[in-house]
C-alpha cells in the first residue's frame, strides 16, 4: 500500500535521513522517501506485515511520529475523498501551536541573551580599559545569575538539542540538534565543573574563562533562527491552502422542486444544483438550465469571465457572477478538477528535484564529518596549540573551536535549499494556471532550448471557420456541405467542428453515415447511402490516386486557408476552405521565447502553404508541415539526437506520442477537459503566453535553488575552517561561538527567505 504521511517533529535534512534509515529496514516496508520541505514521507508498505501505527511507534523514541488524520477527524490518512482536508488544517493548527510555544520560550530567552551580551561586552571593554570594571558585588551577582540562566535556556528552551544528544548516545543517530546539543552541553558542563572545582583547577587553567553566556546566546540565536524559519516555511506552502479555500462547503440541491442546502460531501452524481448570483460552484457539472458569466480565473488564470449556457461545463471552485442557473453534478469529491489539481500540486511540491540529490548526499555524511572535525580541532588545539600557547589558553581556544564548529556546520540550510524553492515554484505556477507534475519537470524545463508547437489550438485559436466552398461537381453546393458535415459529425478534429457548425448555421441537414473511420493526419471516411466518401487533405487525395491539382487552391493556401477536400473513391467533388485566426498573444509569446534564447518550431499536419503563412505571421523560425502524427514524434527524436532539449506544446489529444517523447511535454488544456496526468506540465488556459511563463518560472526557481545552495554551502565552507581556528595562526582569527550561532540562524532564515522572495517576482 502506498501512502503519503505527514511527520511531526522533523525540521532538517538529517531528520529525513534518520527517519528514512529507521523505516527502510523496518518489517513490511518496501520503500520510503522522506521530504523535509513538506515534512512528509511517501511510503510503500505491506499492510499485512505492518501498519502506520506500528511504524509511527518506531519513530517515537527518536522524537518523530506520523500525524494520524483519523485520530482527529475519523478519516483515514491521505484520503482526499471529501476534500474537507481536515488533516491539512489540523497539520496547520498543530504547526501554529508549535510556533506559539516557540515564541513563548523565546520571550524568556531573548532578555537573558541580551543581558549576557551586555555583561560580556562590559567585561571585554573593561579588559581593554575603555570602561571601569564591574564592582565586585555586581560580578558576584552575575556569577550566580548566569549559570542559572544557562541551565534554564539549555534545558528548557534548548530541550530539542538535549534530546538530540540523548538520541545520539542511545541510538547512535545524530542530526543537527545533536550537533548544537553536544556543543552547548560540553561548554555548559565544562563551565559547571570549573566553577565547582575552582581551587584545585586554578593551577592548570584559567578559571575565569566560563561559557555560560555563550550557551545562553548560542541557544537563543539558533532557536530564534529555527522559529523564523518555521514561520516562513509555513508561508511557502500557502498555495495549497488558497486552492483549498476555493472549495465551497455547501451546495444548494434541488429535491422534489425544493432547494435544500447540503454539505458538499453529500452531493451525488446527477444531483441538480442551483447557483445564485455570486455563488461558488461546489462540484463539476453541466448546466441544464439558465446561463451566466463565470469567473474561472482562480483555476485557469484567465482574467475574463466566461459565458456559459445550457450544456456547458462548470468547474468546482469557480465563481458565478450575476446570472443564476441549474447544473447537473457530473464529478464530485476527489473526481473534481479542483481536487485533482490540489492533489497534483501537493504531489509535485513533495517530489524530489534531481538537483537535491547532491545536497542530500552531503547532509547524510555531514553530521559524522562535522563531529569528527570538531573533535579533531579540539585535539589539535590541545596537542599542537599548547606548544605555542599557554595550556589554559589552548584549552579555552579548543573549547571555543569545538563549540563553534558544531554550531556553524549544521546542515539545516542545505536541506531546505531545494524543497522550499520547489514548493514556492510549484505553488506559484498553480496560481497562474500552470500545473507542474513534479519537481524533475520543473528542473528540466530551465535547460530547454527548442520549443516545438502544434499549429492548431496553440498558435491559432483552434476555432476555424468556413470561408468559402468550391464546388467541382454536378451536385449542388448545399449537397457538398451536407455530405462533408455528415462525415465530420463524428470527428473530434477542430476542422470538423468548423464544417459542422457551418452546416448548422445554414440549416443544412446531415445524412446518416455508416462505417465512420478517422484517418489520422489525413482526414475521415464513411459510407453514405452505400457510397464511400472521403474528406481530408491533399495527401489523402494522393493516396486515393485521385487527380487533384493543388493549383486550384494555391491562392487560398498562400493566404493561410486550410483546404478540406470531399471526394468519393473515383473523383474529387468539392473543397471547403477554412481559416483559423492566429492567437493575438502568439506573436508576443514567440518573441519572448526568442528573447529567452529558444528556437521555435511549428509542426503541423496542415498544408505547406497554409502553415508557412501562419508561421510567418507568428514570427516562427521553422515550420514542418504536412506531417503525420508519427512524424511529429520522429522530428522530436531527431532534435533530441542533435542534443537539443525539447519542449513540446500541444493540445494533448493527437499529439500524445510527441508530448511523451519530448523532454518536457506541455499540454494546453482547452476549457475544462484536462488530461492532467498526460503531460509534465498542463496549462489550464490554452494560451501560449503561459508557456513562456512556465519557462520563466522554471528558470526563476532553479536560480533560487542555486542561490540557496550557494548560501547554504558558503556558510559551511567558510565557517568550518574559521570556527576550527585554522586561520588563527595566520591572521589571529577565531570564530566566537556567538557568531557561529548567528551565522547558523541567518543561513537557514536567508535560504527560506530567498525562496519566499520568489513568490513576489513577476513572471
Ligand atoms: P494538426 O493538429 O497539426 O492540424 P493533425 O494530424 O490533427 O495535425 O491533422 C493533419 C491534417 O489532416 C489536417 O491539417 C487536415 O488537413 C487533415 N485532417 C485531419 N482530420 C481531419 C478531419 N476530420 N477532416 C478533414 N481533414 C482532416
Ligand atoms: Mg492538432
Amino acid at each position: 500500500m502506498k501512502q503519503t504521511l505527514k511527520i511531526r517533529g522533523m525540521h532538517c535534512a538529517s531528520c529525513a535521513v534518520i527517519i528514512g534509515k529507521e523505516l527502510k529496514n523496518a518489517e513490511g516496508v518496501q520503500s520510503i522517501d522522506v521530504n523535509v520541505g513538506t515534512e512528509s514521507a511517501k511510503i510503500d508498505f505491506d499492510e499485512n506485515k505492518t501498519s502506520v501505527e506500528t511504524l509511527s511507534k518506531k519513530l517515537e523514541p527518536l522524537g518523530y511520529g506520523f500525524i494520524m488524520e483519523d485520530e482527529h477527524t475519523g478519516h483515514s490518512g491521505g484520503d482526499m475523498e471529501h476534500m474537507d482536508h481536515a488533516g491539512m488544517n489540523m497539520q496547520k493548527s498543530e504547526k501554529l501551536a508549535e510556533l506559539a510555544e516557540m515564541k513563548r520560550k523565546l520571550i524568556a530567552a531573548i532578555p537573558l541573551a541580551a543581558l549576557s551580551l551586555f555583561v560580556m561586552a562590559w567585561d571585554i571593554s573593561a579588559k581593554l580599559g575603555w570602561v571601569r570594571g564591574a564592582p565586585a558585588s555586581v560580578s558576584a551577582f552575575f556569577s550566580y545569575l548566569l549559570p542559572l540562566a544557562a541551565t534554564y535556556v539549555l534545558f528548557v528552551v534548548g530541550r530539542p538539542y538535549i534530546t538530540g544528544v540523548y538520541r545520539f548516545l542511545r541510538f547512535g543517530s545524530a542530526n543537527m540538534d545533536t550537533l548544537v546539543g553536544i556543543g552547548t552541553l560540553v561548554a555548559y558542563l565544562y563551565s559547571i565543573i570549573v566553577s565547582a572545582l575552582k581551587g584545585p583547577l586554578a593551577s592548570f587553567i584559567n578559571v575565569e574563562n566560563l561559557y555560560f553566556d555563550v550557551v545562553i546566546i548560542v541557544i537563543t540565536f539558533v532557536y530564534l533562527g529555527e522559529y523564523l524559519e518555521a514561520k516562513s516555511k509555513l508561508k511557502t506552502g500557502d498555495a495549497i491552502e488558497k486552492l483549498l479555500n476555493l472549495q465551497a462547503k455547501f451546495a444548494l440541491v434541488l429535491r422534489d422542486g425544493k432547494e435544500v442546502e447540503i454539505p458538499i460531501s453529500e452531493v451525488m452524481h446527477g444531483n441538480l444544483i442551483v447557483i445564485k448570483p455570486a455563488g461558488k460552484i461546489p462540484v463539476d457539472g453541466v448546466i441544464t438550465e439558465g446561463s451566466s458569466y463565470i469567473d474561472e480565473s482562480m483555476i485557469t488564470g484567465e482574467p475574463l469571465a466566461v459565458k456559459k449556457t445550457v450544456n456547458d461545463a462548470v468547474v468546482a471552485g469557480t465563481i458565478n457572477t450575476s446570472g443564476s442557473f441549474v447544473f447537473k453534478a457530473t464529478k464530485v469529491g476527489s473526481e473534481t478538477m479542483l481536487a485533482r489539481i490540489i492533489q497534483m500540486v501537493e504531489e509535485a511540491q513533495g517530489s524530489r528535484a534531481p538537483i537535491q540529490a547532491l545536497a542530500d548526499r552531503i547532509s547524510g555524511i555531514f553530521v559524522p564529518v562535522v563531529l569528527s572535525v570538531a573533535f579533531a580541532s579540539l585535539a589539535a588545539w590541545l596537542l599542537i596549540g599548547s606548544h605555542y600557547l599557554p595550556f589554559s589558553q589552548a584549552l579555552s581556544f579548543g573549547l571555543v573551536s569545538f563549540v563553534s564548529v558544531l554550531v556553524i556546520a549544521c546542515p539545516c540550510a542545505l536541506g531546505l535549499a531545494t524543497p522550499t524553492a520547489i514548493i514556492v515554484g510549484v505553488g506559484k505556477g498553480a496560481r497562474e494556471g500552470i500545473l507542474i507534475k513534479d519537481a524533475a519537470t520543473l528542473e528540466k524545463l530551465h535547460k530547454a532550448n527548442v520549443v516545438v508547437v502544434d499549429k492548431t489550438g496553440t498558435i491559432t485559436k483552434g476555432k476555424p471557420e468556413v470561408i468559402s466552398v468550391k464546388n467541382l461537381s454536378s451536385k449542388s453546393e448545399n449537397e457538398i456541405v451536407a455530405l462533408l458535415a455528415s462525415l465530420e459529425k463524428k470527428s473530434e478534429h477542430p476542422l470538423a467542428h468548423a464544417i459542422v457548425s457551418y452546416a448548422d448555421e445554414k440549416k443544412i441537414t446531415a445524412f446518416v453515415v455508416e462505417n465512420f473511420e478517422a484517418l489520422k493526419g489525413k482526414g475521415v471516411r464513411a459510407n453514405i447511402g452505400g457510397i464511400q466518401y472521403y474528406a481530408g487533405n491533399a495527401r489523402l487525395m494522393e493516396e486515393l490516386r485521385l487527380p487533384f491539382d493543388k493549383k486550384v487552391i494555391e491562392e487560398e493556401t498562400l493566404n493561410g486557408k486550410t483546404p478540406i477536400i470531399l471526394a468519393t473513391a473515383q473523383e474529387v467533388l468539392g473543397i471547403v476552405l477554412v481559416a483559423d485566426a492566429i492567437k493575438p498573444e502568439a506573436v508576443e509569446a514567440v518573441r519572448r521565447l526568442h528573447a529567452l534564447g529558444m528556437r521555435v518550431i511549428m509542426l503541423t499536419g496542415d498544408d505547406k502553404n497554409t502553415a508557412a503563412y501562419i508561421a510567418k505571421q507568428a514570427g516562427i523560425d521553422d515550420v514542418v508541415a504536412e506531417v503525420m502524427p508519427e512524424d511529429k514524434l520522429n522530428k522530436i527524436k531527431a532534435l533530441q539526437a542533435e542534443g537539443k532539449i525539447v519542449v513540446m506544446a500541444g493540445d494533448g489529444v493527437n499529439d500524445a506520442p510527441a508530448l511523451a517523447q519530448a523532454d518536457i511535454g506541455i499540454a494546453m488544456a482547452t476549457g475544462t477537459d484536462v488530461a492532467i496526468e498526460s503531460a509534465g506540465i498542463t496549462l489550464l488556459h490554452g494560451d501560449i503566453s503561459k508557456l513562456v511563463k512556465a519557462i520563466s518560472l522554471s528558470k526563476l526557481t532553479m536560480r533560487g535553488i542555486k542561490q540557496n545552495l550557494f548560501w547554504a554551502f558558503f556558510y559551511n565552507i567558510i565557517g568550518i575552517p574559521l570556527a576550527a581556528g585554522l586561520f588563527y595562526p595566520l591572521f589571529g582569527w577565531l570564530l566566537n561561538p556567538i557568531f557561529a550561532g548567528m551565522a547558523m540562524a541567518f543561513s537557514s532564515v536567508s535560504v527560506v527567505g530567498n525562496s519566499l522572495r520568489l513568490k513576489t517576482i513577476k513572471l
